[in-house]
C-alpha cells in the first residue's frame, strides 16, 4: 500500500486531470512572472540603426530577444543627459524631484568649479533600494551615479569602480576590489577589430592641427576609454552573476555605445555633414559604430549565458541618437571633433514568462521601467511616481491585473552624507569635458 501522503497526491492530480479533460484552458495557464530579472541598460540605442544591424545579422542577441519578446520605442526626457535619465529610469520621479538634474554641480556656487553630479545627490530612492526592502537579493553593476556605492541587499559596483582602488567603489566595501581596470594596452590591441589605425598613443594630444594627431586623440578619447569601461564592467558583471545564486535582480549597465556615437558618426553617415568627410576616413573609421554594436551584443550573450528561460530581460536606452547637424549640432570645440549626437527616441525590448511575443508596444517612456518592474514582480507602484506600468509588454495575466498601489516609497527621510572623491572628480570632468557638455 501506498502512504498516505502520495495517495492522497495521486488522488489530486487525478482529480485535476479530469476536470481539465473537457478544456484546453488547462494547458494554456495564465503566465507565471519570471523569478529572475535582469536590466541591461544600453546608452543611446536607436531602432534607427539598430533595426539595420538586426536585419544585416550583426546582433544576433538583441534580435532573439526582440523576435522571442515584445519592444518599441522608449520616449525619453530633457534635459538630454545621460546621468540624470538613467536616475529617472531607476527612481520614476522628475529630475528636480530626484535631484540629479545635470552632469555637474556647482558647489562654490554658479562662479566656481563645477564637481561631477555623485548618489548622494539623489533624494529619492531607487529601484534597487525599494526591492532591497521587499528583501529581494539585487546586484546592480555600473550604473550611472551610483558612486558612493550604498548598501543593497546584494551587491553594487559603482559607476567610478573602473577607475580602479578607491574608497566606497562598491557594496559590501572590497567587494571586486581585486579587479583591476583593463590596460590601455589591451583595448589598442583591440583597435583592428573596429577600425584601421597606426595608433601611437605618443600622438594624442587635444587641439593638434597635425590630421595624424587629431585622429589619435578621437580614438583614444572616443573609443579606448569607452572599451576600457565597458570591458571592465562586463568583466564586473560576469563575476557578479557567477558568484553564488544568481541575484532575483539584476542590473547592468554600458555606455560605451554613447561615447561611439558621439564621436564616429560621421563616418558612417557623411551626407549630412556640409564639410564632407575624407573618404579614407570614411573607409577607416565608418564601421566602427555598427561594430561595437556588434561587440555589445556578444558581451549581451556573455551575459546571457548566465540565465535560463525563467528571466524577464529588459534591454532599455536612456535616449536615441542621431547626426549632430542643424538643431542637434553640439556647441564645442573643434578639436573634439563631435559628429554624433542625442535623439529623444530610445529603445526597449522586454522577453521572457509573460511576455507577448512579436509584439510592438506603443511608445513607453524612461518613466515607466521602475514601475513596469514592481508590478511584474507582483509589487506594489507608488502614487507619487511619474511613470506607469507598460502593460502592453505583457500577456493578460500580468499586463491587465491591477497594480498593488503605495502611496510612496519616500519614507526615510536621511539625508546621505557627501562624499568627494577630488582626483576621480577631475578624471570624471576630463570625460564630460571631451563630451562638450560642460566648458573648459
Ligand atoms: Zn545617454
Amino acid at each position: 500500500m501506498l502512504p498516505a501522503n502520495v495517495s492522497k497526491r495521486v488522488a489530486v492530480s487525478l482529480v485535476v486531470a479530469v476536470l481539465c479533460l473537457p478544456a484546453a484552458a488547462c494547458f494554456d495557464r495564465p503566465a507565471k512572472p519570471a523569478s529572475k530579472v535582469l536590466v541591461l541598460g544600453l546608452d543611446a540605442g536607436t531602432w534607427d540603426l539598430l533595426d539595420g544591424y538586426i536585419e544585416r545579422g550583426l546582433l544576433p542577441n538583441l534580435a532573439r530577444l526582440r523576435s522571442e519578446g515584445a519592444s518599441g520605442a522608449l520616449k525619453s526626457i530633457r534635459p538630454s543627459s545621460s546621468p540624470v535619465i538613467w536616475t529617472t529610469v531607476a527612481t520614476s520621479k522628475r529630475p528636480v524631484d530626484h535631484g540629479i538634474t545635470f552632469f555637474v554641480r556647482y558647489p562654490d556656487g554658479p562662479k566656481g568649479k563645477p564637481a561631477p553630479v555623485t548618489r548622494t545627490l539623489r533624494k529619492t530612492k531607487a529601484v534597487w533600494n525599494i526591492l532591497s526592502d521587499h528583501e529581494k537579493d539585487v546586484a546592480v553593476v555600473g550604473w550611472m551615479i551610483t558612486w558612493p556605492a550604498e548598501e543593497v541587499n546584494g551587491r553594487l559596483i559603482s559607476d567610478r569602480a573602473h577607475y580602479g582602488q578607491l574608497d566606497h567603489e562598491s557594496y559590501p566595501p572590497g567587494y571586486l576590489a581585486e579587479l583591476d581596470p583593463m590596460p590601455v594596452a589591451r583595448a589598442i590591441q583591440a583597435l583592428p577589430e573596429f577600425m584601421t589605425i597606426n595608433f601611437d598613443p605618443a600622438k594624442v594630444r587635444a587641439g593638434s592641427e597635425d590630421p595624424e594627431e587629431q585622429v589619435n586623440f578621437l580614438v583614444s578619447d572616443r573609443f579606448i576609454r569607452a572599451y576600457r569601461r565597458d570591458s571592465f564592467f562586463l568583466e564586473a558583471a560576469d563575476r557578479v552573476l557567477a558568484d553564488g545564486r544568481l541575484p532575483d535582480v539584476a542590473f547592468v549597465y554600458l555606455r560605451g555605445t554613447d561615447d561611439v556615437q558621439h564621436g564616429f558618426w560621421k563616418f558612417m553617415d557623411p551626407e549630412p555633414f556640409e564639410d564632407g568627410v575624407p573618404e579614407q576616413q570614411q573607409r577607416d573609421f565608418g564601421r566602427v559604430i555598427e561594430r561595437y554594436w556588434a561587440w555589445t551584443d556578444k558581451a549581451v550573450g556573455r551575459i546571457l549565458e548566465h540565465y535560463d528561460e525563467d528571466t524577464l530581460v529588459l534591454v532599455i536606452s536612456d535616449h536615441g541618437a542621431g547626426p549632430a547637424v542643424g538643431k542637434f549640432l553640439v556647441e564645442t570645440p573643434s578639436y573634439l571633433h563631435l559628429s554624433g549626437s542625442h535623439r529623444q527616441r530610445g529603445i526597449v525590448i522586454a522577453h521572457g514568462p509573460g511576455v507577448r511575443r512579436g509584439e510592438t508596444i506603443e511608445e513607453s517612456s524612461v518613466y515607466d521601467i521602475t514601475p513596469t518592474i514592481l508590478h511584474y514582480l507582483g509589487l506594489p507602484v507608488a502614487d507619487d511616481m511619474v511613470g506607469t506600468v507598460t502593460t502592453g509588454l505583457f500577456e493578460p495575466s500580468i499586463g491587465e491585473r491591477e497594480p498593488a498601489r503605495v502611496a510612496t516609497y519616500e519614507t526615510g527621510g536621511s539625508v546621505a552624507e557627501d562624499i568627494e572623491d577630488k582626483e576621480v572628480d577631475e578624471k570624471v570632468l576630463e570625460h564630460l569635458r571631451s563630451l562638450g557638455y560642460i566648458g573648459e
